[in-house]
């Protein structure tokens, strides 16, 4: 199966084979405490509505949207609210959290209120999508309800599920697309109900041959949806590339997917927008994949938010030895944990553990000039020299060459054979330069 692709990218070790044939294992907190951190997404954090000492159920809202960029935060479990304080997140930084004491009852809350979705205004689906306080799962955490509220909803041609899953060792959304793949079409229903002249596109690279086959007969009878097939190839999966690769349309860094006319949700993402708006069930559990060589039994666990990483990896048997690198999310685009005793939030979908670390063991050397780096970059970047111009903070050098335009995919680090820390060193830098932009 050959498939429609971008230029660039580069072809990973998958290590999915660790974990692809492993069903989705509901998993209970096994630690009393879980913490729910107020800032799960990309804008304000979440504002308490419960207070230390308060009973809370299973389903509760526990802290409100701050803003029209914010999300609501749910408990997962029933208990006790023991504090509001600063523990600290997956990315190592303190920041406010709700922490509740599991009473392991998990009494359930009212659902949130819906109809049959034929009787729901459009308006009334994305309230839905907002008070579930749902965000994109993939990473980004950008809140969904705005996402799905473009200034001219007339002009979105295109709903992408992202299905490509093209990040080494992870396969939280293939297991979604073989167990429960009538969710998720049903999901993308939803969304095309409210973009009149949109079609819906299920994007699934050419490795997932079975999630192909049975999206392809669930569409069957399903005029406005198709099945596209992407190549394998990393990062088939960023939002550019995947909206490239599956409609030939192209963004830059300045431009939302929107503007290009597509709206872009990942599995889980579509998945929890069907539980909010068919069964009125808020956003506060979700596929986390445990993996890497360093893990006894690598598994896919059904979770609840808040629960520590320490309980999933205690799940899945513990380390066959100490790890030399613990990263949450996969080994491209994931961040290095040093504590696991961190909770998993909404866009939590990994946590990979290897016995060897390959970076910090390979020494770093000077450039020899091969231009691996710039033939494996989907933006088309020159990376060895955006990363000399980092090293000598040169910002006018930087956006001329376009920098900005990174997508931060770690193509280039991991083609070098000179070992140059690359995408460091051009991540630092668009983020000095984005967030000088956003102070001024
Ligand atoms: S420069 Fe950025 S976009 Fe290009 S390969 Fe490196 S990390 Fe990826
Ligand atoms: S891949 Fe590494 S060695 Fe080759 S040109 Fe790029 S920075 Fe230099």
């Amino acid at each position: 199966m050959s498939g429609l692709t971008f230029k660039g990218g580069i072809h990973t070790f998958e290590g999915k084979d660790l974990t692809k044939d492993k069903k989705i294992i509901d998993l209970l907190p096994s630690s009393p405490e879980l913490v729910y951190p107020l800032s799960q997404h990309i804008g304000a954090p979440a504002k308490p509505v419960v207070s230390v000492g308060d009973r809370v159920l299973r389903g509760q809202k526990i802290a409100e949207a701050n803003g029209f960029v914010s999300a609501n935060v749910y408990s997962s479990v029933s208990g006790t609210v023991k504090a509001i304080e600063d523990r600290r997140n997956v990315q190592g930084m303190m920041t406010k959290a709700i922490v509740i004491t599991n009473d392991d009852f998990y009494e359930e809350a009212p659902p949130i209120p819906v109809r049959p979705i034929a009787e729901m205004t459009k308006e009334e689906v994305v309230a839905v999508i907002k008070e579930a306080g749902i965000i994109g799962m993939g990473g980004a955490g950008f809140p969904t309800h705005v996402k799905l509220s473009p200034k001219d909803p007339a002009k979105i041609h295109y709903v992408i599920a992202n299905c490509a899953e093209c990040e080494p060792y992870l396969t939280s959304d293939y297991r979604r697309m073989i167990e429960e793949p009538e969710k998720l079409v049903a999901g993308l229903k939803i969304i095309l109900c409210l973009f009149e002249h949109a079609k819906g596109i299920l994007a699934v690279e050419d490795n997932k041959p079975d999630c192909i086959r049975i999206l392809k007969d669930l569409c069957l009878d399903e005029p406005r949806i198709s099945v596209k097939v992407l190549k394998t190839k990393y990062p088939q999966g960023s939002e550019r590339q995947l909206i490239y690769a599956s409609t030939g349309r192209a963004i830059n860094s300045s431009m939302l997917p929107a503007d290009a006319g597509c709206i872009v949700n990942n599995v889980d993402t579509i998945v929890a927008i069907y539980h909010a708006v068919i069964e009125g069930r808020p956003l506060m559990e979700r596929i986390v994949t445990v993996t890497g060589d360093a893990v006894r039994y690598p598994q896919n666990y059904r979770v609840y938010t808040g629960t520590s990483y320490s309980d999933l990896i205690e799940a899945a048997g513990g380390f066959k030895s100490p790890p030399e690198k613990i990263i949450s999310g996969g080994p491209m685009m994931g961040f290095a944990m040093f504590d696991t005793n961190v909770p998993v939030t909404k866009s939590s979908s990994a946590v990979t553990a290897f016995l060897k670390d390959p970076v910090s063991s390979a020494p770093e050397s000077a450039c020899i000039n091969c231009g691996r780096c710039v033939d494996s970059c989907p933006s088309r970047l020159l990376p060895s020299k955006l990363a000399d111009i980092a090293e000598h903070y040169d910002e006018e050098k930087f956006t001329a060459l376009n920098g900005l335009e990174c997508v931060e995919c770690g193509c280039c680090s991991y083609i070098c054979p000179a070992k140059r820390h690359l995408t460091q060193e051009i991540k630092m830098m668009r983020q000095l330069v984005l967030s000088k932009r956003k102070k001024k």
